[in-house]
């Protein structure tokens, strides 16, 4: 299982709340992150391979990621009630998922049912 995760800066302590409330599933999976989210998710002790900040491209890259078939979940907490100068950026990941079927979570409680389902779905690893 290959899991996406990036949060905007308003809810990166959802993020890790999220992570750690999850740990023994999300340790199991191959974990790839935005760079500031990834930070986050390192220091709370989960391993997660860091990719650019967002704003620097970390979401394009992920959208990579999505366009070449080598995700199977992305978890985006994103801040509805933020202004972000990548907001293109966000929404070439969000279009990209929809293009290639892949699950999209954007709030905790979507990103727990989905992780569930997929684990049900596809055993876990
Ligand atoms: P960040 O990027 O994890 O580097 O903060 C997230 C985003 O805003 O897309």
């Amino acid at each position: 299982m290959k899991i996406a995760l990036i949060a905007h800066d308003g809810k990166k302590a959802e993020m890790v709340a999220f992570v750690l409330h999850n740990k023994p599933l999300l340790e199991k999976a191959s974990l790839v992150a935005t760079g500031t989210t990834g930070m986050h998710i390192q220091q709370a002790g989960i391993q997660v391979k860091c990719l650019m900040s967002g704003p620097k491209g970390g979401d394009a890259q992920i959208g990579a990621l999505v366009a070449t078939g080598q995700l199977d979940l992305v978890v985006f907490f994103r801040d509805p009630l933020g202004k972000h100068p990548h907001e293109p950026d966000v929404q070439m990941l969000m279009r990209l998922c929809d293009v290639h079927n892949i699950p999209l979570a954007t709030n905790p409680a979507s990103a727990k049912m989905m992780l569930i389902g997929f684990i049900q779905v596809h055993g876990v690893g």
